[in-house]
């Protein structure tokens, strides 16, 4: 079975699972129980993790709020600026093709009062910035732009997105959701023009269930106002309630540790799976376009439609020998959003599957994919006179 669904969730790394083992069966203190052993030692396991993913991430320590993952920070950093804000109307501004955990949240604040743009991209997934300075407004409190797009691996360039905004005001909060760019591309929280980003443990080889939103700190060490999005206990600076998930913080703090460590041999290998995946591709009988030719782009995150297949039965017919998707997990019953706001027609988004892949997979992984996609694309192909 070969797996190529990484966008969806990654594996966890050996020693990402060895380190958190003891942290499940012996080490069961709550980190705020303060005064015993067992207490204190798994508050510096939670402590240690901080400053592994701080330091992986380039972010203080104390800027580091740790969540169920990208969907909580996503909802906890949205509304809870938005909340906080003195603005009496809102105005939030987002793109069409951002994760569902944004635009579910705008659609939740557009039913409470808040206006909302949409912004349209190109058919890379490419904001315009004149479309995005059109867009901003003296009632403009926020704007969520992705890093990377987990459908079709559109990587933007977030300094240039956070310089304009700033350059309008700089009492817009800039949001990004980094899930999909964590791990895959340098970050330099402390450097890069944004307020907060949202991350993902199990995006970069770590446990599914942690996270975290970083939030920047003004030079006076003062967060910004934000209300927390679950109240009660003071975890996590008071704005998360909540006993701390110590095995899974833990792991998430490994797999930052080798992710950082990884980072470089981990892009190359990718860039170099994806032009083979392209190479082998364009060798076979399969007719099929990528979605996203623009060079920034995440190379792990491959959208390809194939022409006269419907993506279900060649993902059905692949299922034991091959993991892949029709697009995001998390918004598997409904037809794509990116791929439309990209251009795609009805019959094109039905053709379209999404192959992404890791740092396990092995060019041969590739290889044998193809053929086995090229086989049942054989198998199903409709050819219309
Ligand atoms: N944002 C993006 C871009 C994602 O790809 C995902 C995961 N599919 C999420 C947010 C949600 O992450 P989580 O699973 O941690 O809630």
């Amino acid at each position: 079975m070969i797996y190529l669904d990484y966008a969806a969730t990654t594996p966890i790394d050996p020693q990402v699972y060895e380190d958190m083992k003891s942290y499940l069966l012996q080490q069961y203190g709550n980190p705020n129980g303060k005064y015993y052993t067992q207490a204190i030692e798994t508050k510096n396991a939670v402590d240690n993790a901080r400053e592994r993913v701080a330091k992986f991430l380039k972010c203080q320590m104390d800027e580091l709020i740790i969540t169920s993952g990208a969907s909580e920070a996503n909802n906890f950093i949205i509304k809870g600026i938005v909340d906080a804000s003195e603005q009496t109307n809102p105005h939030i501004v987002t793109t069409q093709i951002e994760h569902s955990s944004i635009l579910a949240t705008c659609k939740f604040l557009e039913k409470r009062g808040c206006k909302v743009t949409y912004l349209s991209v190109d058919d890379n997934g490419q904001i315009e910035l004149d479309d995005l300075r059109n867009a901003l407004t003296e009632e403009t409190t926020l704007v969520s732009i992705g890093w990377g797009n987990n459908e079709i691996g559109t990587l933007v360039d977030i300094q240039a997105i956070g310089n304009l905004i700033k350059n309008v005001s700089s009492q817009i909060f800039f949001h990004t959701d980094a899930t999909q760019a964590v791990g895959k591309v340098p970050i330099n929280f402390s450097k890069v023009n944004v307020d907060a980003l949202s991350f993902s443990a199990h995006k970069f080889y770590g446990p599914k269930g942690v996270g975290g939103a970083v939030i920047k700190r003004d030079k006076d060490g003062i967060l910004p106002k934000i209300t927390p999005l679950i109240h009660g206990g003071e975890q996590e600076m008071g704005l998360r309630g909540g006993t701390s998930a110590v095995a899974n913080i833990v792991g998430m703090g490994k797999a930052a540790e080798i992710a950082d460590k990884d980072l470089s041999v981990t892009i190359k290998h990718i860039e170099k799976l994806y032009r083979f995946l392209i190479e082998e591709l364009q060798k076979s009988s399969i007719s099929f376009k990528v979605n996203n030719f623009g060079s920034d782009r995440l190379f792990g995150i491959v959208s390809l439609t194939l022409y006269g297949v419907s993506n279900e039965l060649i993902i059905k017919a692949l299922a034991s020998d091959v993991a892949v998707s029709a697009g995001s997990a998390c918004s598997a019953t409904k037809p794509s959003h990116v791929l439309s706001a990209i251009g795609l027609n009805k019959d094109e988004i039905r053709s379209t599957i999404r192959v992404s892949f890791g740092k396990y997979t092995e060019v041969n992984d590739i290889r044998n994919s193809v053929k086995a996609i090229e086989k049942v694309y054989e198998k199903f192909r409709v050819i219309k006179s």
